[in-house]
């Protein structure tokens, strides 16, 4: 039997789990120290914690659960990791070199149920969700990786933008955020966390009531319900309406900005009308908003969505500026390693689909 990953244990779980299993709490500790500061990947190599205590770890977690698969690095620095898990399932972590840090994006479920028109995850419905042991690993992974290099970097923002939608696998999503922020541990900051959700609005409600911090993403994508439900079909079970009343309260309990992520396709959802309509819509919450405008990737599975043209890009971007609306359109990096969501994974599935 496969065993779970150590890394999926909240400093507490952990601390509960021994205390039941006859150690004492100082052990927690000293097991949070090796894996997250001295980064081992043995439980052996933890020399001050007794045999007795090593022996049950031992006997019960693995440390680590993924092995490599392919790495693929860009020019620009985006190294981009595609992991096999215990069951096979291939999943997809890419690390991004900014002036900020340096920042990982992590896959919460092997492929996506939320079937969004556009995105190459969508494609591949989902599979399973990944545990929190899972998620963390990947940045554990990401952050072996540069100790490895000996130039002391440091994984300092983390967005959970990979594939799958990690509100529909809410609770490890959760203990996974709490582990990477834990001040004991790899102490990445709250407000260096992103989560991106499709709009799941009964766990935005949720997520708010958490107060974790950690910055929320929305993919809005069109601003009105006819357009939105025909690229993000979720739209139908949470139509703008009641995803904006979801953050309103997020705003009100947490007084944190949201982002609004808007990809631009090309004739569908880039029109000067679209962009005064956004601007209808997030007006009244101008000084907690941010649009994230993002140039559409194109995937080989969706030919007939394109990308903006520049010309396009910025009338958008003037449009929305010239309301008050504080936006910015992202620079793309990777563009030569498929770091689209999901672009490298479903190549990859789509090899192993011709071997067989
Ligand atoms: N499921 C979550 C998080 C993962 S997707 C969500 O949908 O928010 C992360 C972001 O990448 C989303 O905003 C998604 O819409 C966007 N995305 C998906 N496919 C894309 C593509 N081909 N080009 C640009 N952005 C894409
Ligand atoms: Fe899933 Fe997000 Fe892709 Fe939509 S955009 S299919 S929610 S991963």
């Amino acid at each position: 039997m496969n065993k779970p990953s150590i890394y999926g244990l909240t400093l507490d779980q952990l601390t509960e789990w021994l205390l039941e299993h006859g150690h004492k709490k100082f052990r927690a500790s000293q097991v949070w120290d090796w894996l997250y500061r001295k980064r081992v990947t043995q439980f052996s190599e933890m020399n001050n914690v007794n045999k007795e205590c090593i022996d049950v770890l031992e006997e019960n977690f693995s440390i680590q659960t993924l092995t490599e698969h392919v790495r693929q690095e860009s020019k620009d620095g985006t190294i981009k990791f595609l992991f096999r898990l215990q069951d096979g399932n291939l999943i997809e972590t890419v690390l991004m070199r900014h002036k900020y840090g340096l920042s990982v994006c992590v896959t919460t479920q092997v492929g996506c149920n939320i079937g969004c028109s556009f995105c190459a995850s969508g494609l591949l419905t989902k599979n399973r969700d990944l545990t929190s042991g899972e998620i963390v690993e990947q940045i554990m992974n990401v952050q072996l990786h540069l100790d490895t290099k000996g130039q002391d970097e440091r994984v300092s923002h983390i967005v959970v933008m990979g594939i799958g939608e990690p509100f529909d696998n809410f609770q490890n999503t959760v203990d996974f955020l709490e582990v990477v922020k834990d001040h004991k541990g790899l102490a990445i900051g709250a407000r260096h966390i992103t989560v991106s959700t499709s709009g799941l609005a009964n766990k935005i409600y949720e997520f708010a009531d958490l107060k974790l911090q950690v910055n929320l993403a929305v993919s809005l994508h069109a601003p009105n319900n006819e357009l939105r439900t025909k690229i993000m079909k979720i739209n139908k079970a949470f139509p703008i309406e009641k995803l904006m009343d979801s953050i309103d309260y997020y705003l009100e309990k947490t007084n944190r900005r949201v982002t609004y992520e808007y990809i631009l396709i090309r004739d569908v959802n880039d029109h000067k009308a679209e962009a005064m309509q956004l601007a209808e819509l997030i007006g009244d919450k101008r000084h907690l908003s941010y649009v994230n405008l993002i140039p559409y990737n194109p995937v080989d599975e969706h030919g007939d969505y394109q990308r903006s043209t520049p010309e396009a890009i910025s009338e958008f971007f003037d449009t929305l500026k010239k309301k008050g609306i504080n936006c910015g359109v992202r620079l793309e990096q990777g563009a030569d390693i498929d770091a689209a969501c999901g672009q490298l994974r479903s190549k990859q599935e789509k090899k192993k689909e011709k071997v067989k």
